[in-house]
């Protein structure tokens, strides 16, 4: 029977692979591949909005690279010669790899072997011709950017070309606590986003959230924007991506959530361009 990949499919074991998952992405407008490097659904960050399946507290467990390799050939050769376009009835224009994209069940920086992980799909990637045409992502929520191992795999990533999609949904310590259930303070996530940034091609992350009806908080804002003034001080960093909730939260504070009304999305990126930056909104 056939299949069919749609922009909201996110099933992550519709291919039938522990660590390599397919989605048709609006946001790439093709196919993303998808790696997940947190087949146990652990992050060491809580975010209220989280989509993951039974989350739990926790570290990515160490990678089979030999599986990964294996699992990761077989899916690019499906693609590039097999049936997988037929067999999940892929529109014809949307038939383009677009991304490989490192984005699991959890947050993969805080896998042991990171950097040999990169290294080993950046690899397979190139000899089968998919790098450097495709883009290389790893969707971080930035939080172990101090560890030598994940800088080494930034590292590689840079190497690549690729680039690093860092989650920054609050500039103070009350937002970072609330949405994202760390007690990371802004000053050690800022100095976090600086060091991806010196290290690899980095755009910002924010997905706003409309908690308990409040929109969006001027104190938020303000701090935000402060972040992004010294950001510009300091970096190169041009590109900013907000969006909002778009599928339904898996943590106990789904009932206090919205998307966040898109004139106020769409007020704050006007803001943000006036400084210069580049932001889509989605
Ligand atoms: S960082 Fe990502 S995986 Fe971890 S809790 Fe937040 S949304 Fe979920």
């Amino acid at each position: 029977m056939s299949e069919q990949l749609t922009t909201t499919d996110h099933n992550r074991e519709v291919a039938g692979l522990k660590y390599i998952y397919p989605v048709i992405s609006r946001r790439a407008g093709g196919l993303s591949i998808g790696i997940n490097f947190n087949p146990n659904n652990a992050c060491n960050w809580r975010c209220i909005y989280c989509q993951v399946p039974n989350l739990k507290k926790g570290t990515a467990p160490e990678m089979d690279l030999i599986l990964l390799r294996r699992e990761l050939s077989y899916f690019l050769n499906e693609v590039l010669h097999g049936g997988f376009y037929q067999r999940f009835k892929v529109p014809k224009q949307q038939q383009v790899i677009k991304d490989i994209a490192i984005s699991g069940n959890g947050e993969p920086t805080t896998l042991k072997n990171f950097a040999e992980a990169i290294q080993l799909i950046a690899s397979i990637a190139t000899k089968l011709g998919i790098f450097p045409q495709a883009n290389f992502v790893l969707i971080s929520n930035g939080s172990l950017m101090q560890r030598q191992e994940v800088q080494q795999g930034l590292k590689i990533l840079n190497q690549y070309k690729g680039e690093v999609w860092f989650k920054l949904d609050s500039a103070t310590s009350k937002g970072l606590f609330l949405i994202n259930n760390t007690v990371l303070s802004p000053q050690t996530q800022y100095e976090n986003l600086i060091t991806a940034i010196n290290l690899c091609k980095t755009k910002l992350q924010t997905c706003l959230v409309n908690y308990r009806n409040q929109g969006l908080l001027d104190v938020e804002k303000q701090a935000y924007l402060k972040l992004l003034k010294n950001l510009q001080i300091q970096t190169e960093l041009k590109n900013i991506m907000l969006y909002s909730v778009a599928r339904e939260s898996f943590q106990p504070e789904a009932v206090d959530l919205e998307k966040m009304p898109l004139e106020i999305m769409e007020n704050f990126a006007d803001e943000i361009k006036a400084m210069g930056f580049q932001v889509s909104v989605c």
